[in-house]
């Protein structure tokens, strides 16, 4: 049994880690400040005695003995990180600092949850981890994209001048369960439109591509990452499923799985909306022998499931 901190531990991905790492045996504290997660995600957890819920910010010093710690917390949808741009830049690049610093104190591994947006508007296709991205400073998606980046070097510094054992993920484009009925993303946007009948967003021409990796399969690999026991692997790697599809493909999938009579709207596209993004994942797949399992029709069939239950 490992004690594990998961900061946001309440939101999409951390309260799905904190159901995996508590059927594994593990005692978890999920640390979250609900901006966009919710007590909800985890309300069954509440009273296990192998789990403790935590309000706390991570721009402030926090401290608990922990094995291990995951660092979640920063809010991942553009509508929401956008919100209060400032907040989003302290969460990631002090939250590190304050994730970082406990880690050492208490000699705990500590794994980061990067993203594929330090990639930026990438003029690599697919993109390996040794590409270094195409990133506007001073845009919109920046807070995000710059946070994210300082945070992956002060993860890179902390384990050169500091000897803390570091993981650092780059997670692709995730979807599933638990994903909030307003979180803006695209999946869960087209799939609660759907199901309300509502008209379908579709932003620019919908040619832009993602690649769209279920719940089931990142948990996977992050656990494994995590517990990888040769330190001299530390990533970055990435996460995700390398199967690419335009967002218009995307949008008439979900609408044939509903089977709704919602019609699509096309509104502008987003500043520095990325035209393309697609995972190598040859790195994962030889270090941690993963690739994913679940198809987008599968996934989404299962999250369409979700969202019917959430919406009655
Ligand atoms: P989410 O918004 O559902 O979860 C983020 C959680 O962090 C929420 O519970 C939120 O309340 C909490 N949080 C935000 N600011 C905080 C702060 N200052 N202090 C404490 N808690 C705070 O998003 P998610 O999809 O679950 O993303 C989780 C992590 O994974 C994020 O770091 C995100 O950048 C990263 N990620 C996600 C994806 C994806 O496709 N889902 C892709 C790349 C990276
Ligand atoms: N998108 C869209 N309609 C929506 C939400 C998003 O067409 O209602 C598009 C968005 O412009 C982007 C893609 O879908 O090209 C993925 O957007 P999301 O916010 O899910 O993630 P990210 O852009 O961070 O990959």
């Amino acid at each position: 049994m490992k004690r594990i901190l998961v900061t946001g531990g309440a939101g999409f991905i951390g309260s799905q880690l904190c159901d995996r790492l508590i059927k594994e045996g593990n005692d978890v504290v999920c640390l979250d400040n609900f901006f966009t997660g919710s007590k909800e995600n985890v309300i069954h957890l509440i009273g296990n005695p192998h789990f403790e819920l935590v309000r706390h910010d991570v721009t402030q010093p926090y401290y608990a003995e922990v094995d291990q710690i995951y660092n979640l917390a920063c809010p991942a949808s553009p509508i929401h990180y956008q919100y209060n741009p400032i907040k989003t830049v302290k969460t990631s690049v002090m939250g590190a600092i304050n994730m970082l610093g406990l880690a050492k104190r208490i000699n705990a591994k500590i794994l980061q949850a990067s993203t594929s947006e330090i990639y930026g508007d990438p003029a690599i296709h697919p993109q390996p981890e040794s590409y270094w991205g195409n990133v506007n400073t001073i845009g919109f998606r920046s807070c995000y994209d710059e946070g994210k980046r300082c945070a992956e070097t002060l993860f890179m510094d902390y384990h050169r001048q500091n000897n803390v054992k570091i993981k650092i993920i780059r997670i692709f484009n995730t979807y599933g369960p638990k994903m909030h009925p307003h979180d803006g993303r695209v999946v869960s946007n087209f799939i609660v439109q759907s199901l309300k009948g509502d008209d379908i967003t579709l932003y620019g021409g919908g040619q832009q591509t993602r690649s769209f990796q279920y719940i089931d399969d990142l948990l996977e690999a992050m656990i494994r990452v995590m517990n990888n026991t040769d330190d001299t692997f530390i990533g970055p790697v990435n996460l995700g499923n390398p199967n690419e599809f335009t967002i218009k493909e995307l949008a008439d999938k979900i609408i044939a799985l509903t089977g709704t009579k919602s019609k699509i709207v096309y509104k502008d596209l987003p500043s520095d909306d990325p035209k393309q993004r697609q995972p190598d994942i040859t790195l994962a797949k030889n270090i941690i022998n993963w690739e994913p399992k679940v198809q987008l029709e599968d996934g989404l069939v299962k999250t369409i499931e979700y969202f019917r239950n959430v919406l009655i």
